[in-house]
């Protein structure tokens, strides 16, 4: 089938789980309570997406606090009690991040509650996003490895351990975010694909690398609008994504100032190509979808195209976030029978 539909990964949580419309959103409940919150919201998220036509869904992210912070919830070294104000994204905004106090290690399954509750409702196909290690150690303070590289892999042996157990727990695409790839271009090429590997290495699994420039909160649009007319900065890392083993990369397309052609140099992979804009509330129609997907469809393969969301919706009304997936999987329907 031409245009499977996808979201990035993260949908707004309700109401009753966490504090609505913003990010590291406070939880409503805790103990044994929010666990269940948790897994009865993951279920919801499920039937929303297939409800919605979504083809390959995700547990919208229910179980995490943050899509970064959320992966850190298992790990000893790791002081959560002292926080400390860091500047993220070469300083695009300021955040509250626990620090790196000793090697990091697991302390058992950091996912499988939700992983396992989505699996066993859905016969859809099942995304599973986790951090990309140098978003990852962008977004917590280091007072422990002294050299972001180090701690770059460490972690990634972390992520790539939990990559496969939740391979075996049925996830049929493991997508790590890396918002990071496009903002420290040297770093990407020297070690950050490297360091995106080792997190992937051994999955028999589908991988994903998911790169954009952000939710649609004020810091990202703010910024965004420093970046010009075309947003080339992709230019310059595509090449090593398409050398690289990671089999699909994200992009945002709809409303971007990506050149579209810049997808051509990612010759080989699935395009997970964003139709749904998170940066507006303006919900888009099926008819927009097409457009979008048809303006793809001259760089990519059609056979190499998924449909999905820019990016995730985590802060966004659900109205709003359930009005944009019904678009997404409309849309897609029609450049089936349009562009097939
Ligand atoms: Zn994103």
């Amino acid at each position: 089938m031409l245009f499977p539909t996808t979201n990035a990964g993260s949908l707004p949580k309700p109401e009753w789980l966490a504090e609505p419309n913003m990010l590291w959103a406070p939880w409503k409940s805790e103990g044994a309570e929010l666990a269940r919150a948790k897994r009865d919201a993951t279920l919801l998220a499920v039937k929303l997406q297939e409800d919605a036509s979504v083809d390959i869904v995700t547990d919208g992210e229910m179980a995490r606090q943050h899509f970064v912070h959320g992966f850190l919830a298992n790990i000893d070294g790791i002081d959560f009690a002292h926080k400390v104000e860091m500047g993220i994204r070469n300083d695009r905004y300021k955040a509250m991040v626990p620090q790196v106090v000793a090697p990091v290690r697991l302390k058992g399954r950091v996912h499988a509650d939700e992983a396992r509750a989505a699996r066993a409702h859905t016969k859809n196909k099942l995304k599973f996003t986790l951090p990309g290690p140098m978003t990852l150690i962008d977004t917590i303070a280091d007072k422990h490895y002294g050299d972001r590289v180090k701690m770059a892999f460490a972690f990634a042996e972390l992520l790539n351990e939990e990559a496969r157990a939740l391979q075996a727990d049925g996830v049929d695409v493991i997508q790590f975010d890396e918002p990071a790839f496009n903002v420290y271009m040297d770093q990407v090429r020297d070690w950050g694909i490297k360091a995106l590997e080792r997190a992937a290495q051994g999955l028999t699994c589908a991988t994903a690398v998911h790169i954009c420039y952000g939710y649609g909160i004020k810091a990202n649009t703010d910024w965004k609008k420093t970046l010009g007319n075309e947003w080339r900065q992709y230019e310059e890392t595509f090449p090593a994504i398409a050398a690289s083993s990671i089999q699909q990369v994200a992009v945002e397309c709809r409303n971007s100032r990506v050149p579209l052609e810049l997808l051509g140099l990612l010759k080989g992979k699935v395009i997970q190509a964003g139709v749904i804009d998170v940066a507006t509330d303006e919900v888009e129609t099926p008819e927009d979808v097409v457009t979008t997907i048809e303006a793809v469809m001259k760089h990519v393969p059609k056979d190499k195209i998924v449909a999905t969301t820019n990016c995730g919706m985590a802060p966004m009304h659900r109205d709003i976030a359930e009005a944009k997936l019904q678009a997404l999987g409309a849309g897609a329907k029609l450049a089936r029978t349009r562009l097939g």
